[in-house]
């Protein structure tokens, strides 16, 4: 049986001498594999379609539980990520982060959609932010929301330096002090990326490497993953300072 899904390549590997097995973020039927067949060869018309980051409307044949890509038209291959190796790990962090958040057959209709759009915000824009908001995004579409607008202990708005509790998802002012510190360039980025208005330039590369930090060790607290091109990402984001 045949059937049409728009999706997003997660994560590829070989297999036999010339075929991909890939792991497909689709907008209908959620986090499915397919293998794409003869795709590693010279000319192969569909090597496109098991590219990292390749947004493409697949046509799958489902053979019990196996699926085929059997052909694929591109709606967006991002390219620009490709031009830019910050930008290149960045997307390879959206792809990370809905791979380790989403379990096999589940629909997220908005994370898919959030995650297509930060891939195409990325090309243009500032790859740090864009990712430090689908981050967070995609934790509470996840069940993992995090309060940034005031202290879960008292409620006073959240300002300076404040305190993460990432056994709770919670931060606190310096009077109610749970958890670890947290700078307020970290604060200030996490706010912004969240969607509160601000000026760009006031968000400082050690202020979104830090904000990076903390959210890895909230996923890592949450569900036990963590994803490589986060490090990597990190690595980079602390080279160019
Ligand atoms: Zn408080």
């Amino acid at each position: 049986m045949e059937s049409k899904v728009d999706a997003l390549v997660l994560r590829t590997a070989n297999y036999g001498e010339s075929d991909k097995m890939i792991t497909l973020f689709s907008l209908q039927k959620g986090k499915i594999s397919a293998a794409a067949k003869g795709v590693r060869k010279a000319k192969a018309k569909l090597a496109f379609a098991a590219q990292p980051f390749c947004f493409a409307e697949y046509v799958l044949a489902a053979r019990g539980e196996r699926n085929t890509v059997v052909s694929a038209s591109l709606t967006d291959g991002f390219y620009p990520l490709r031009e830019d190796i910050s930008k290149f790990y960045a997307g390879a962090c959206v792809t990370g982060l809905c791979d380790a958040l989403l379990l096999d057959g589940i629909v997220n209709e908005e994370l898919f959609l959030r995650a297509v759009s930060a891939l195409k915000d990325m090309c243009a824009g500032d790859e740090a932010t864009v990712l430090i908001g689908f981050f967070i995004h995609a934790l509470a579409l996840s069940g993992y929301g995090l309060d940034l607008s005031a202290c879960a202990g008292c409620g006073a708005v959240l300002e300076g330096r404040v305190y993460f509790d990432a056994a709770d998802g919670c931060f606190y002012c310096r009077d109610c002090a749970r958890g670890a510190g947290v700078s307020e360039s970290t604060i200030r980025v996490l706010k912004c990326c969240a969607g509160e208005p601000y000026e760009p330039a006031l968000l400082s590369r050690e202020g979104k490497a830090r904000a990076v930090k903390l959210l890895c060790a909230y996923l890592r607290d949450k569900t036990g993953s963590s994803v490589k091109a986060l490090d990597e990402y990190l690595e980079l984001l602390l080279a160019d300072g």
